[in-house]
Formats: C-alpha cells, structure tokens, sequence
C-alpha cells in the first residue's frame, strides 16, 4: 500500500484546518507508517490574480513556509522524508512566477482549478459545481494542463478528474479532454494522481465534522462523488503512465483514514481499471 503522501495543506491557505499546526500533520503520517511525504500548500500568487479570500497564503508567508518544512525536516529525519512544495495553477503570462517558486522547492503538483475567460477574468472550477464550464472551456482546462507540463512546471497533475465539478455528465467532450491531458502526461513523463479529498468531504466530513457510520451506510454516500471519476480513469488506463494517490490533506482525521480512502477509490474506478493502472511503488 502506499506509503507516501505528496499532496499535504496547511493551515496558512486560510481554508484548511485553523486548529492543525505543520508538525501535528507530520506527526500523523508518523503514526500510520508513512515513509515519506511533502507540503504542497496552495502556492502565493506575486502577482494577484485569484481573488478569493481563503484560498492561498500571502506572497510574503512563503519563507516561514518553507522554514517550517525545513525545520521539520530535520526534527523528523529518523523517521519520515520530508519535503517542500506547492500547489499551482497554470496561467498564461505566470510562466516566469511559476518557475521561480519551483526553484526553491522539491515538488510542484498541478491543481488546475481555473482558466481566463475570453476577457481575461478567472472562470473558477468551484466545488458545489454551480459554475459549468462550456465545451470550449473543458478544451482550453486540459489545454492549460498540456502546456503546464510542456514548460517543465509540474512533477504530478493533482485531481486530472476535477473538471468533472463543472460538468453534468461524460460525453465526448469529456473524452476528448482525458485523451490530451494522459497523452500529454505519457509525454512528459508526469504522474496524474487520484485524489481522495472528494471522498473524503462526501463521506466522512459533511459539516465539518467526521461522521462514524457503519461503513455500508457510507458506501451509500459515494455515488455522490464527482472525481475520482471512473470514465477518466478507463481512458487513462490505456496509456503508459504513472499513477499515484493524493490525499489532498486539508483536515485533522484525513490521514487516518487512508486505507478507507484507497479503497472507496477503488471501488469507484473499479478493479478492472486499478489492475490496469501502473501505480508508482516507491516514491517519485
Ligand atoms: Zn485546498
Ligand atoms: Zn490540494
């Protein structure tokens, strides 16, 4: 089973847990046995363009950030690896940004939540899928991916699935964006990672509290899920490329639940797909 998480959120992006401090997480993953792990944070933004409030730390926090890994990093060294990161979007015009916070840091995942509209306004991808995206949009979503990963930015595209939140079903579409976003990833040589943080909200944290139902009773609850999403995963399984989980860690109780969270995946995607899939073994 995998051991390694690099998909971790600190309290810093203003929508994780208020309560939970960097070495409560660290001491967490200790606990359940995994080997290695790295913060990837919703990167700062030097210039400001995602508006939201509560969504990434400040420009100006990203060197505490990093001390805090640091820290921990050696603090824990006899018993986990740890490493530096951040979450990015990509952006036309921010390729240069991008770079530059990829240099100070160990790994940089892809979190598309994103595109610029004609007008150049973010059209934001938002978790109640109130906001649909248009078959051009889907296009111009798994296009920004592609060029993400031609320009060398990312080493994992988180949630490859997401854009499914803005969408009412999979249809051709659909199908035409997986088959550029995985072409892309065999490319490049990316991994595309099934992230479990859906699963999680719908169901374990509904109201920000951790429900203790029969785990029939929450089997329920995942036909609710939006990503992972099975039919991306079929496409995906055809191509040469790697595959991990992310956690996508944003709550105390996430990382305890892991093995539950794997194998709601599982069930979701379906075995046939996950024996296909050519999961990463060690790290990455
Ligand atoms: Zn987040
Ligand atoms: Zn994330």
């Amino acid at each position: 089973m995998q051991n390694f998480n690099y998909h971790q959120h600190t309290y810093r992006c203003g929508h994780a847990d208020l309560n939970m401090t960097d070495e409560g997480y660290v001491q967490q993953y200790v606990k359940m046995g995994f080997k290695k792990i790295a913060f990837t944070d919703h990167c700062p933004e030097k210039n400001e363009i995602d508006k939201r409030q509560n969504m990434r730390m400040k420009y100006s926090e990203r060197n505490e950030y990093l001390e805090s890994i640091r820290k921990l990093r050696d603090k824990y060294s006899d018993k986990i690896k740890i490493e530096s990161g951040y979450e990015v979007e990509y952006l036309p015009g921010e390729e240069n940004n991008l770079k530059e916070l990829k240099e100070k840091v160990d790994k940089i995942i892809l979190g598309q939540h994103f595109i610029y509209d004609d007008d150049n306004n973010l059209k934001i991808i938002d978790f109640n899928g109130i906001i649909k995206l248009t078959d051009n949009d889907i296009i111009k979503y798994a296009n920004y991916i592609n060029k993400s990963m031609e320009i060398g930015i990312p080493n994992i595209i988180a949630h490859p699935d997401l854009f499914m939140l803005a969408r009412d079903g999979f249809g051709e579409i659909e199908k035409k964006a997986t088959n550029i976003i995985c072409k892309s990833a065999e490319k490049y040589n990316i991994a595309l990672e099934i992230n479990l943080n859906n699963i999680f909200k719908i169901v374990y944290y509904e109201n920000k509290k951790l429900n203790i139902l029969p785990i029939e009773e929450q089997r329920k609850q995942l036909k609710k899920v939006i990503y992972p999403c099975r039919e991306f995963w079929e496409i995906a399984s055809n191509y040469n490329i790697k595959v991990l989980y992310g956690l996508d860690v944003h709550f105390d109780g996430q990382i305890e639940l892991f093995k539950e969270l794997f194998q709601f995946a599982n069930e979701i995607i379906g075995s046939k797909t996950i024996n296909k899939l050519n999961f990463i073994e060690k790290d990455i």
